[in-house]
């Protein structure tokens, strides 16, 4: 329990205002879904990729809760002060940083123990003039563009950088990396690629670490995309990279949070009346409003209001509107409900409000929960 008493704390003096959203993660689910993608890659290490915050559902919370997950061999991240805030908050599983750093905090990111990634010349030099300054060698990743397109050592390159990065005395290649793309016959040729360096690497002795490839939708469709480990997003979270995958029902995994809001206001609307500045919703029937502290400023996704439900007590509400810190609920003619009372926006709770049930009622993709903003308060329970 250690880690979470912070949370913990924090939650008590805001739970008692509720006036906020919060987002309550359950270790259990998380731990469950971790086991289940272990399965999904036949027992291959898990690399848990906690980029933007997770999710926007907390790196540090989502981190602490993997760290005692047998399946999760390492974290990976996008930027250097989320890889430094993770081992501040006592996670202690390897962390990879697949972005770039700040020259000012490479002393913090070598001492916390983060693996810094090669992903270009530049970051080559750079990398080696902090290693001449360590006493210790520095373990770096070499990162691959096998034809992403973004991020990583264009492949044509790669393999003449790794003898490189060999023949500098202070550095180690422990990790070979790249990202596949979605469509299989170009994964395939990605994987073509990756594979020709690993081997020209191989003979000329240079290690290559651990080598992965594979984000979520990889992991599934493609098997050959395993390699030494797997480094799935969105899995971890309980989605699937898109709606009604066969492997959903094979693999299943638990929705491992839940988005949560009070009712901050209600007031009976009369027919004519509208609500937002585009007056966006038309009152047609005298009808209760609620509204919730939550908006698509918080990264709640605007197009709720396109059909998108809440569960208040044991009912599902339309949303009707979505403004930049506010959402609308349409309770009827007559409610029950209360100021004060709390909706579930997304949970494990009702189909509806799954992330995917989410995306399809309002026919968006399966990552939409990808934005919720940091300052939105982080609860653990052990489960649900
Ligand atoms: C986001 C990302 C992943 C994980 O993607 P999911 O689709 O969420 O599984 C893996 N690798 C890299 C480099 C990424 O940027």
């Amino acid at each position: 329990m250690g880690p979470f008493n912070a949370s913990h704390k924090a939650y008590a003096s805001y739970g008692s205002q509720k006036s906020k959203p919060w987002i309550e993660l359950s270790k259990a689910a998380y731990l469950h879904n971790a086991a289940q993608i272990s399965k999904m890659a036949n027992g291959k290490p898990v690399l848990a990729v906690l980029k933007n915050n997770a999710y926007g559902l907390g790196d540090v919370q989502v981190g602490q809760i993997l760290n005692d997950a047998p399946a999760i061999a390492g974290i990976a991240v996008v930027k250097d002060d989320r890889a430094i805030a993770m081992r501040s908050a006592g996670i202690t599983k390897p962390i990879l940083l697949m972005g770039d750093f700040d020259g000012a905090l490479s002393e913090s990111l070598l001492s916390h123990n983060i693996t810094l990634s090669i992903y270009s010349r530049d970051s080559f030099e750079k990398i080696k003039q902090i290693a001449a300054t360590r006493a210790e060698n520095v373990n770096v990743a070499l990162y691959i563009d096998t034809g992403l397109g973004r991020m990583g050592l264009p492949y044509q390159e790669a393999g003449k950088l790794a003898e490189e990065i060999a023949s500098s005395a202070d550095l180690s290649i422990t990790q070979t990396f790249s990202t596949l793309t979605t469509p299989q016959d170009f994964a395939r040729e990605q994987i073509a690629r990756f594979e020709e360096i690993t081997k020209h690497m191989d003979k000329k002795g240079i290690p290559s670490g651990t080598r992965h490839l594979a984000p979520s939708y990889s992991l599934l469709d493609l098997p050959a995309s395993h390699q030494d480990a797997v480094r799935p997003g969105i899995l971890i979270h309980g989605s699937f990279p898109l709606a009604d995958m066969p492997e959903a029902k094979q693999y299943p995994l638990e929705i491992p949070y839940r988005l949560k809001a009070p009712v901050i206001r209600l007031e009976k609307l009369s027919t004519g009346d509208t609500i937002g500045f585009s007056r966006f919703y038309k009152v047609t029937k005298d009808e209760w409003i609620a509204t919730l502290p939550i908006g698509w400023a918080d990264g709640y996704n605007s197009g709720a209001e396109n059909g998108a439900k809440v569960l208040l007590g044991d009912q599902l509400f339309p949303v009707v509107n979505v403004n930049a810190s506010h959402a609308n609920i349409s309770l009827g003619e007559k409610t029950s409900v209360k100021v004060g009372d709390v909706a579930t926006l997304i949970g494990p709770d009702r189909a509806e409000i799954t992330p995917e049930g989410f995306g399809k009622l309002v026919k968006g993709h399966n990552y939409l929960q990808i934005n919720y903003k940091e300052s939105i308060p982080k609860q653990i329970y052990e489960t649900f």
